[in-house]
């Protein structure tokens, strides 16, 4: 395994703001994770990067940079109810494994298209979009001990899915490197589209609702919405929508009737974090090279040239405007480093 020395991450992750990796080494199989082990110094910090589409880096990172490259696509046998099957390697590159599947019958991840990064960090982060998360669809996750050396499955009890949350981001988990992820779509015959919504349903309004026009109406309307990586740096929604007490969201509601809010049962509320950013005045919000996405508040964004430091200072600032508004306080779902 080839060990290199001071680079540059910036072409790592999708803000692309400059850091450098004290070291760094790529992970293409099984046997490199082993590999992993030995090259890794005692107590040295180690950070996995997928497609690196969900950090923002503050700093140098000082320790050991794994680059995720473990690929490859298995069918397995279908599940007891007909559900299709299939095993993942972590590094695969998810929108295009999304397309994939649509494309040649196998629907259930439509609404997850376009969703830039890699098969694991799908599971690390739960990803979700348009009514869907991907734990819905996942089976079991397969990891690497860096403890013990040894591979392992986890169900997906074990893997406990929340929002945007798993046992990846726990103490236990951080040890562990995910190999593959089995996910399990629906029988084709049993496919339902979740098409509720906001947006969506608007979209395939008048015509045939089928797996692949869900997919075709959810990359229109996310292109429509989000800044291109390519174009302008970001990691997507920077916040979490806060989740607050039933009676909290309703007293807000009535300073401001407009609010987005989603009721989840269980006396509690989902507040859609870009309204409250908007309505505090930050939509299109410039610091330096950083900004807030003047589409979709609750991106931000690297304009050119931006730091990491700098992308932290605003989402410092729009924490700050929502607590004084709305007594909320806004938690990142960007992973800050
Ligand atoms: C334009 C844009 C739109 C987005 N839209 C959405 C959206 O709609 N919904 C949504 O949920 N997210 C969205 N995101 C966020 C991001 O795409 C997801 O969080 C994605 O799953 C991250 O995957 P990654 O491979 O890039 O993870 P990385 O950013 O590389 O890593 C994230 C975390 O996971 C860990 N990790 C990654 N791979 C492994 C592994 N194999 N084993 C152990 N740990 C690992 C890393 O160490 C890190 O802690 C968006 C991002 C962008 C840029």
């Amino acid at each position: 395994m080839r060990v290199e020395h001071q680079i540059s991450l910036s072409p790592f992750t999708t803000f692309g703001v400059e850091a450098r990796a004290k070291r760094l080494v790529r992970l293409e199989s099984r046997e490199d994770l082993e590999a992993l082990r030995t090259v890794r110094e005692k107590d040295e910090p180690l950070l996995i990067i997928g497609a690196g589409s969900n950090i923002l880096f503050t700093k140098d990172f000082d320790g050991l940079v794994a680059l995720n490259r473990i690929t490859g696509v298995e069918e397995l046998p279908r599940g007891d109810a007909g559900e299709y099957r299939f095993r993942a390697g972590s590094g695969e590159n998810w929108s295009p494994l999304v397309s994939r599947m649509t494309e040649s019958g196998h629907p259930g991840l439509e609404n997850l298209v376009l969703i830039p990064g890699s098969v694991g960090g799908a599971a690390v982060q739960n990803i979700g979009a348009y009514g869907i998360e991907a734990a819905e669809r996942i089976d079991a996750v397969e990891i690497f001990d860096l403890e013990s050396g040894e591979f392992r499955t986890l169900s997906t009890e074990e893997c406990d899915f929340g929002y945007r949350s798993s046992v990846f981001k726990s103490e236990e988990g951080k040890n562990w490197v995910i190999v593959s992820v089995t996910f399990r779509l629906p029988n084709e015959k049993d496919w339902t589209p979740v098409t509720g919504y906001k947006g969506l349903s608007a979209a395939l309004e008048g015509k045939e609702v089928t797996p692949r026009s869900v997919l075709v109406a959810v990359e229109a309307l996310r292109r429509s919405k989000l800044p291109d990586p390519k174009e302008f740096g970001n990691a997507g929604s920077f916040f979490k929508n806060p989740v607050v007490p039933e009676l909290q969201a309703r007293a807000l509601l009535e300073d401001y009737p407009q609010l987005v809010a989603y009721p989840l049962g269980g006396r509690r509320t989902k507040l859609a974090a870009g309204w409250l950013i908007d309505a505090a005045g930050f939509r299109g919000r410039v610091l330096g090279n950083a900004a807030v996405w003047d589409r979709q508040a609750l991106v931000l964004v690297n304009r050119g040239g931006a730091t990491g430091k700098e992308v932290k200072a605003l989402c410092d600032e729009v924490i700050h405007a929502v607590n004084a508004k709305f007594g909320i306080e806004l938690t990142p779902e960007v992973e800050i480093l």
